[in-house]
């Protein structure tokens, strides 16, 4: 199965100290009683009341945000009593929950549902949002108070969650600048406004350059090779474009993969690829090439700053990882293996290829539609028989089932809940005994005003007022493929695992049960809870109570199931590769000490030839739209998700050991790792619940990566 098609921009909402987010205590003085934020919500869960939610009442409630949290930050300073846990941290982290709640509100929106107004706000917003949380960490009374309290913390008595909440609020402080002097607390101030801008700008131009592109096709003869679905799609994209009667595609993934696999005119394969890995390299208004340099040169300005070699290095420490040399001999123990598989694949392709009569050269955009061939040779399988057992509503059926068997929950439409597009679902999540968990919001397809790829996020992170929880309200948004005017929504297994996947991060978003709002999730253990979620997907066991027939109420034959189990380890070298590739570039953007002499296409390729990455093969993303890493939050953390399958891998094993829905082993899981994720050290966490550090050999089993697979396992 193709991995990692999922992005999960928005969970850094929620890791970032000062954007948790969390419903709004509205007693101050009103300063405009029409705007919603200033009031109570009044909304059925106090989900936000996006029917009533304007444009123009971000500005102001971003402003006001700013000016609440600036005064709870000096009622701490000019607090008379010495500084305690208490009225320091605690307070710190109590600070800040009404601006919290209209970034996440902000954010999210710019992400899922943005316009030009938005765009042009969140330009605005965002330098005065870096000032902001310069403010709050560069403020030295403020910092006087944290390290007193740090200093005095093994006498003070604190728990495990609180004992970690000082030593995170403390190394904030720290990495935020807190130790420089005037005039380098001035440079960084500089550094992190215009920093915040260009990672915007990149990400709008991320946006444009993916809806310039449209492959607009005349003649029906250039459809040879597409199933009737993906024509119809297509057919139904021209309409929506104002093209009736013509076919587009686009490069929006479940546009683009369909026509990649299936189409046999290889020059419109090349068009529609090259469009894709071209994005944001056109030397246009929208190329990101200098945005690139000036991003990495700022961060590497930024980290030396405070006393890093690299940016690398600043964002590891914080991580499982700790150290950059750590991240590369990892990525190198599974480079070698993967480089060799991918160059096997190559070569069968190729050879597929000849045997055609085909005399040509496999390109990057043969790719798929050669491995779509193979795979139908050699299993007899192909996307477009598997897909109508995947009808979006029955896998989300299938997950919900899933979340029943392991934690006993339900799951309740609320079509009455204000939303910000027609196209989102809301459900209300309770427990097995109807206690209420929270509110999950789903939005499913592509739109021109959303980003690609998918995510988890949400507009409220649980946390405790008063000894009482505060329930959460999650997201996902995805751009799965849409429904047709003849068929519903019928997503490739592909997108069925990424569901499974963002469904993980919605939970651990759900299950949330720290005391204190900030947490502190190491980026390289985040994709625990969302990865873990994707080895149930195609579990036999579970496809009976969801993959069928759309049409038919058929459940997936058992030869289907035994092909898709058979063929689990196809394409593998593939997807490996072009994954390993993107962390690689990442790893070697963060630590390039001088990215203004470099030419960006240059030292692309060069990273490329240095690890002997085969042609016909494509970095998962090129520099110039790789939003994961210039406006997302996995800078020097691309690499995470392998790392946290690590993780995932191991920790399904316990379930295999017990059985796929063990109830007890799902109860460790729940309150050992989700409900406390990010209140503690995640390796502590973990071996909890496993009893062990985890193991690398399940990852490299289910990969096919095993180093010497010849010699007989021990
Ligand atoms: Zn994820």
């Amino acid at each position: 199965m193709k991995r990692y098609a999922a992005v999960f921009f928005l969970l850094c909402l929620f890791l970032a100290p000062a954007m948790s987010s969390s419903p709004a205590p509205r007693q101050a003085a009103l300063p405009s009683p029409d705007n919603p934020f200033f009031k109570p919500y009044g909304t059925p869960f106090n989900v936000p009341p996006f029917d009533l939610i304007k444009n123009e009442h971000f500005l102001p409630a971003v402003e006001e945000g700013i000016k609440r949290e600036q005064a709870e930050i000096d009622a701490i300073v000019a607090n008379p009593e010495p500084p305690t846990f208490e009225n320091t941290i605690a307070a710190l982290d109590h600070a800040g929950i009404f601006l919290s709640e209209v970034n996440a509100v902000f954010g999210s929106l710019q992400s899922a549902n943005t316009n030009k107004e938005l765009q042009a706000l969140a330009r605005k917003t965002a330098p005065m949002m870096a000032a902001h949380r310069d403010n709050i960490g560069l403020n030295e009374k403020l910092f006087r108070r944290v390290k007193a309290v740090y200093d005095s913390r093994n006498t003070l008595k604190l728990d495990r969650e609180q004992f970690f909440l000082l030593e995170n609020a403390h190394r904030d402080f720290v990495r935020g600048g807190a130790l420089l002097d005037e005039q380098q607390k001035a440079r960084l101030r500089e550094l992190n406004q215009e920093l915040s801008l260009l990672t915007v700008k990149f990400g709008e131009n991320v946006l444009a350059e993916t809806n310039a592109f449209k492959l607009v096709i005349e003649d029906r003869a250039d459809l040879a090779g597409l199933p009737p679905s993906v024509e119809a799609m297509a057919a139904e994209a021209a309409k929506q474009a104002g093209l009736d009667g013509k076919w587009v595609f686009t490069i929006q993934v479940p546009s683009m993969t369909p026509f990649l696999q299936s189409s046999e005119k290889r020059a419109l394969r090349e068009k529609l690829h090259r469009a894709y890995f071209m994005k944001g390299d056109h030397d246009n208004e929208f190329d990101n090439k200098e945005n690139v340099k000036k991003i990495i040169a700022i961060r590497q300005e930024r980290a030396r700053l405070l006393g890093y070699d690299d940016h690398a290095a600043f964002v590891l420490e914080n991580n499982m990882a700790k150290t950059p040399a750590r991240v590369d001999a990892f990525l190198k123990q599974l480079w070698e293996p993967t480089l060799v598989k991918s160059q096997q694949e190559a070569a069968a392709l190729q050879a597929m290829i000849d045997r055609r009569g085909g005399g040509f050269k496999l390109a990057s955009w043969d790719w798929w539609y050669y491995t779509e061939k193979l795979r139908q040779e050699k299993y007899a399988l192909d996307d477009s028989a598997l897909r109508p057992y995947f009808k979006l509503d029955n896998v989300r059926q299938g997950i919900f089932a899933l979340c029943g068997k392991l934690y006993g929950l339900q799951f309740i439409e609320q079509p009455g809940l204000p939303r910000y597009h027609p196209d989102v679902q809301v459900f209300e999540v309770q427990e097995a005994d109807g206690r209420h968990t929270g509110i999950l919001y789903m939005d499913f397809h592509p739109r021109e005003s959303k980003r690609a790829g998918a995510w988890s996020g949400g507009f409220r992170r649980a946390y405790y007022e008063n000894g009482k929880r505060v329930p959460p309200v999650a997201s996902i948004v995805c751009s799965f493929t849409r429904p047709t005017a003849d068929a519903p929504s019928l997503i490739s297994t592909d997108e069925v695992e990424t569901f499974f996947h963002e469904f993980g991060h919605a939970l651990s978003t759900l299950f949330s049960q720290g005391r204190y709002r900030g947490r502190s999730v190491a980026r390289d253990s985040v994709e625990l809870p969302s990865q873990i979620m994707e080895h149930w997907a195609f579990e036999p066991e579970l496809l009976a109570l969801y993959a069928k027939h759309y049409k038919t109420g058929e459940v997936i034959p058992v030869e289907l199931v035994e092909k898709l189990e058979k063929s689990s380890l196809f394409n593998q070298g593939f997807i490996t590769a072009e994954y390993l590739a993107a962390c690689i570039l990442d790893m070697a953007w963060h630590t390039l000490p001088n990215p203004a002499a470099v030419n960006v296409r240059e030292f692309e390729n060069k990273v490329i030839a240095d690890i002997g990455l085969i042609p016909e093969i494509v970095p998962r993303y090129r520099s110039t739209y790789f939003s994961h890493i210039f406006s997302g939050g996995y800078a020097a953390g691309y690499y995470a998700y392998i790392w946290s399958e690590v993780l995932d891998c191991d920790a399904y094993e316990a379930f295999k050991e017990k059985g796929i829905f063990d109830r007890t082993t799902a109860l460790s899981f729940r309150t050992n790792v989700l409900e406390p994720f990010g209140t503690e050290e995640p390796m502590a966490q973990y071996v909890r619940f496993r009893g062990a550090e985890p193991k690398i050999e399940p990852l490299l089993r289910k990969r096919g990566l095993e180093v010497n697979p010849a010699k007989p396992r021990q």
